[in-house]
């Protein structure tokens, strides 16, 4: 007699397909101009490029050490040391992961614990939660409300309990395109000064910031920094999304733990990229100055083909996102308007409300503007005939 194959019980049962797949997917699909899932839709550095197949045919094909090879650490501490003005030590302080999301998920898992809670504000990124969620933990979201998506600091410290063991921030804020200034850091320590929390910060997008004062990292503030990791992404930094390389910086007693998951998670990450990371880094260190410039250009750019249209425009003080709000074009919920604009105008979008948990009663949508100006350019003509 056989047995039906057991079908497992899913840790995650309310979770598909993240929206960034499905979107991307349904343009290709559909044939849309995909503003969706943020990727550039050039290219990075020819030099890097270079770097990658000049290591890869000189035989640097085995396993990398497991927290980064040294010569990226190295040049990864002389690049905060110049943009954040501090030391961190390249051998106890900072870990090499497969991308940003690894980065998340190895913090999150080695602090929580179940029952744990945790703060995030939002809407917030996608992989934040089901971290949370698998470690047994508990999140508790503070809303963050349009236009200027900025915190409120008195719900914040009524969120935390005697249970609050991590803050997950994020800044240049993904969707919101918001970016805080010092002030909230300070604001975030008065609230947890006394507490025994941690504070993960998730700035991938620390280079493409566009506020007058520029982006502030955790790294800037001595007592935060005491107690928090920040997290960090070269995919978003030279444009190569696809390379999955990131890193965390945590004082010696959170990276000891923070790599004791890395190291069964992934391990080590693809030596040849690591190595021409670094040639990258020590050869072009002013490639991370001209990119807030250059990401400039391409939003202002995109804002003024989309003069003419019925979209509000959202302020965007940093990532490569944009948010439109379409209140005057349909009164369509956010996902179905995405879906029509998908597959019936030629674009797509991500709808806000997917990085919320809490419901989202408002019209946005959010675009990336990482591509080629033909490409925004096409999008826009589209978008203005609504
Ligand atoms: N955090 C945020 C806010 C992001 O937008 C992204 C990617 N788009 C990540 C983390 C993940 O970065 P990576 O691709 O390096 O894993
Ligand atoms: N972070 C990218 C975005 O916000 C998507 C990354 C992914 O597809 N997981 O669009």
């Amino acid at each position: 007699m056989t047995r039906s194959a057991p079908v497992p019980e899913s840790k995650l049962p309310a979770l598909g397909t993240t929206i960034f797949t499905t979107m991307s997917a349904l343009a290709q699909q559909v044939g849309a101009i995909n503003l969706s899932q943020g990727f550039p839709d050039f290219s990075g550095p020819d030099y890097l490029q270079q770097r990658l197949a000049h290591h890869v045919e000189h035989g640097a094909n085995q396993y990398a050490p497991m927290s980064g090879i040294p010569v990226l650490r190295e040049a990864i501490s002389k690049k905060i040391a110049r943009c954040y003005g501090c030391q961190v030590d390249k051998e106890t302080d900072i870990t090499v992961t497969a991308g940003a999301t690894e980065a998340l998920f190895a913090s999150i898992t080695a602090l929580i614990r179940p029952g744990d809670e945790v703060i995030c504000f939002e809407p917030s990124y996608d992989s934040y939660a089901p971290a949370v969620q698998l470690a047994g933990g508990i999140m508790t979201h503070i809303p963050l409300t349009p236009p200027d998506f900025a915190p409120d600091w008195s719900s914040f410290s009524a969120a935390i309990s005697e249970k609050t063991r991590l803050v997950i921030i994020n800044t240049p804020h993904n969707p919101t395109a918001s970016v805080w200034q010092k002030e909230d850091f300070d604001a975030l320590w008065a609230a947890i000064a006394e507490r025994p929390l941690f504070v993960l910060s998730d700035e991938v997008y620390e280079h493409i910031c566009f506020s007058q004062q520029g982006h502030y990292s955790l790294l800037q503030h001595p007592s935060l920094r005491e107690r928090g990791i920040v997290v960090s992404s070269f995919g978003k930094t030279y444009h190569m999304t696809g390379w999955k390389v990131g890193y965390c910086v945590a004082p010696p007693h959170l990276s000891l733990e923070i790599r004791k998951i890395h190291q069964y998670l992934t391990f080590s990450v693809h030596t040849p990229t690591q190595l021409a990371l670094a040639d990258m880094l020590n050869h072009a260190p002013e490639h991370d100055e001209n990119l807030p410039g250059f990401y400039q250009q391409r939003r202002d750019f995109f804002i003024n083909a989309l003069q003419p249209s019925r979209f509000t425009l959202l302020p965007c003080q940093g990532t490569y996102f944009l948010l439109l709000d379409y209140s005057a074009i349909s009164t369509m919920n956010d996902v179905d308007f995405c879906l029509y604009l998908t597959k019936e105008v030629g674009v797509a979008a991500i709808p806000l409300s997917v990085f919320c948990k809490e419901a989202f009663p408002h019209r946005l949508i959010r675009v990336c503007f990482a591509k080629e100006e033909a490409t925004l350019q096409a999008a826009a003509e589209k978008l203005c005939q609504l």
